[in-house]
């Protein structure tokens, strides 16, 4: 006998054969016995109950009954027929409806026979229904061995051959039956086993399927969670070693003169104790040895860029060069003037590189870049650009992160021989135990606070067919001298839709407004008309501010109060957030109105209502990752990184992943060289696992 279950085609499993065998691989990916003991329920059911029929109403998830088919009758006509049985347990009456398969339900089951039936009940005028209700004969069910029944994913073409989640059980309960003599080999070492109190694998694989209750249940989820998520930590943070081991930073020993003037004589405020704390942090990475390969998170407006320049001055100190990327031209252009007015006076060579930046101009800087005549550049994605080279590139700075994919970032470090270290910025906060999943190798920084004087800005929420209100408001505050932004969003489908939205929401804005002028900018215009107009903004020469999401990020005009979104439903809480972070940028109290139609979905009132209750980037990160699941987060998509979790969620899971990583980190540090023989089982198994999943050593 073969004990190696993946091994074992699944064909050869009792109730299988060739035919279904197809379906499993095309459908389910399903090729060997392992995969299908691993292809776990996505819900369980009770079954274990019985009710009576006088006793249900149309709010119960799910009911079980037991009685007889009175009598079938159909209903209209084509695609349109419908089936009712009416189904009688003595205390009442209920109709059951099939849709499909009509012919086969009233050849199968037989009026005045004794059924158990299970489905979903709903009210249909003013009668119960349970539509394509689960139905078995009394004989074959044995009720208190029940417990909770599995239910398994299915895909449509599966139901049309009756190939359900029944049929799936059916096979699992098959499959254990096949192997009842063998044992399935244990994952985790006995030392881990005993001491997190965990079930063995053997007993949590049968307990995932067929839990006799829900104590059963929890435990031997709790189990493959927690192997899950540890393997991927004790992966990631064996590749961080290998790779700490192999790379030598450059060491930036010195805090010297231009770190110190600016901080003495030209910094215009005072840092907040984040900022410092922060500082601080890189300050002791980039002096290590090794190299600093690190994730500054910080809300919008908390002050970002202000520690990327004095990180770059430390570069400076230390005889290096320093570059800043950006992931768009504005927020480029206006990194690169921010940087020069902070640095105003002080004898520092900082020059910005963009897709716009031409022919002399651009000789001029790829040259000076070589002679080290420049000391900071800053860019787009000109500057990863092959052309582009550096006489000794020893700090590279990242913002706005989700942007720039893993390869783009391996680019710039290939500007040097020696790795240069990196600070990769985000306003997007990933929260931690993503940040932890996906970066296991980014030490990660948060500037948790913001600076002094800022109000938190005012959220609403307001129905379209309110709009009047809204424009006295924002009247109001342009009579007191403020501006503001409205946006529309993108309709990705087509690109003239867009742009028709928002320019009637222009024509529109300027009717409502005629006695102030309004700017339009759209992504659709060339760099200089965008910038232009944002210019004209910037100076209040207009008012109001009508754009498209090209404005999300970044964007500083400390004068704007009132932040617009039109047609919010159709952003994600990410996107809301960096729009809302373009006002309350200055002293005042400043406001965000989101607006939307009546007919609203669960999720977007979610979403809303979030946007609504808190400021806080760190919580609507959290609060996204929950709504959305991590693998359409903002970022991950990008980044290629595939979450395939089996059973583990990383929103969910969050404190499990934070606890099996000190497991991990624990055992790595006890046995870094994989010797002891007490973890043999666990070396193996990663080895195993690493020779399956190529992807994970794509994570930096
Ligand atoms: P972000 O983190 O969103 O990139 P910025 O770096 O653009 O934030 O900073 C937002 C604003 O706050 C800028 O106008 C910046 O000059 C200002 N700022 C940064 N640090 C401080 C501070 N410690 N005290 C006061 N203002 C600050
Ligand atoms: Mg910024």
């Amino acid at each position: 006998m073969n004990y190696d279950l993946s091994t074992r085609d699944i064909k050869f499993l009792s109730g299988v054969g060739p035919q279904r065998a197809e379906t499993l691989n095309k459908e389910l990916s399903v090729y060997s016995f392992k995969d299908l003991l691993y292809y776990f329920p996505y819900k369980y059911v009770d079954r274990s109950r019985l009710y009576r029929i006088s006793e249900i109403d149309g709010n119960m998830p799910y009911i079980q009954l037991k009685g007889q088919i009175l009598s079938y009758e159909t209903f209209g006509e084509g695609r349109q027929r419908r089936l009712v049985a009416h189904f009688s347990d003595g205390t009442g009456i209920i109709d059951l409806v099939w849709f499909q398969g009509l012919k086969f339900i009233t050849s199968r089951y037989t009026p005045r026979k004794d059924y158990i039936i299970f489905g979903k009940p709903t009210v249909f005028n003013g009668r119960i229904n349970v539509a394509h209700p689960d139905i078995d004969l009394v004989e074959d069910m044995k009720l208190s061995s029940m417990g909770l029944r599995p239910h398994y994913n299915t895909t449509e073409k599966m139901k049309r051959f009756n190939f359900n989640s029944n049929a799936i059980e059916k096979l699992v309960a098959n499959l254990f039956n096949a192997i009842k003599n063998e044992t399935i080999p244990e994952t985790l070492s006995p030392a881990v086993v005993a001491e997190h109190h965990l079930m063995s694998l053997s007993e949590a694989l049968y307990n995932i399927h067929f839990p006799h209750n829900p104590e059963l249940l929890r435990k031997a989820q709790y189990r493959l969670k927690f192997e899950e998520l540890f393997y991927i930590q004790l992966n990631i943070l064996r590749f961080t070693k290998e790779r700490r081991n192999s790379f030598r930073g450059i060491v930036f020993d010195r805090v010297g003169e231009f770190f110190n003037t600016f901080y003495s004589q030209y910094l215009p405020f005072q840092l907040t104790g984040a900022q410092k704390r922060v500082i601080k942090e890189m300050r002791k990475d980039m002096g290590s040895g090794r190299q600093m390969n690190r994730l500054l998170q910080g809300d919008v407006g908390s002050g970002k860029t202000l520690v990327a320049l004095m990180t770059m001055l430390i570069a400076l100190d230390n005889g290096f060069q320093a570059c800043m990327m950006a992931p768009t031209e504005i927020l480029a252009t206006q990194h690169h003037e921010t940087i020069r007015n902070f640095l105003e006076g002080m004898d520092v060579r900082v020059e910005l590189l963009t897709g716009s930046v031409k022919g002399k101009k651009r000789e001029t800087i790829l040259s000076d870049l070589l002679t080290g005549d420049i000391n900071i550049l800053v860019g787009t994605h000109a500057v990863i650009e092959d052309t582009v080279n550096f006489s000794s590139l020893g700090l590279v700075i990242i913002d706005e992160q989700h942007r720039f994919g893993v390869a783009q970032r391996a680019k710039l470090w290939a500007k040097n021989t020696r790795v240069p270290h990196v600070l990769v910025m985000t306003a997007t906060p990933i929260p931690r135990t993503l940040a932890m999943t996906l970066y296991g190798d980014l030490d990660v920084s948060v500037i948790d606070e913001l600076p002094p004087g800022r109000k938190p800005i005012d959220t609403v929420h307001q129905f379209d067919n309110r709009r009047d209100s809204m424009y006295e408001f924002i009247r109001k505050q342009i009579r007191d001298g403020r501006q503001a932004y409205i946006v529309y969003p993108l309709i990705q489908e087509s690109e003239k839709m867009d742009i028709k939205n928002l320019e009637d929401g222009y024509e529109h804005i300027c009717q409502i407004f005629p006695e102030y002028k309004v700017s339009k900018v759209h992504g659709k215009m060339k760099p200089a008309e965008k910038d232009e107009e944002m210019q004209r903004f910037l100076r209040n020469e207009t008012q109001i501010m009508v754009a498209t999401t090209v404005i999300e990020v970044g964007v500083n005009v400390p004068n704007a109060s009132v932040m617009v979104i039109e047609n919010a439903e159709r952003f994600g809480l990410s996107q809301l957030h960096q729009l809302r972070g373009r006002v309350g940028r200055g002293a005042d109290q400043s406001y965000c109105i989101l607006v939307t139609g009546y007919k609203l979905t669960e999720d977007t009132r979610k979403r809303i209502q979030i946007m609504v209750d808190t400021n806080d980037g760190f919580e609507i990160a959290e609060a996204d990752l929950k709504l959305r699941g991590p693998g359409d987060l903002e970022g991950t998509q990008q980044s290629g990184i595939a979450f395939d979790l089996k059973i583990a969620n990383i929103a969910r899971d969050g404190q499990l992943l934070q606890y099996v990583r000190e497991v991990a980190e624990k055992l790595l540090d006890s046995d870094p060289n994989a010797a002891n023989p007490n973890n043999a089982i666990v070396w193996r198994q990663l080895y195993e696992l690493r020779k399956k999943n190529v992807n994970w050593s794509a994570i930096s």
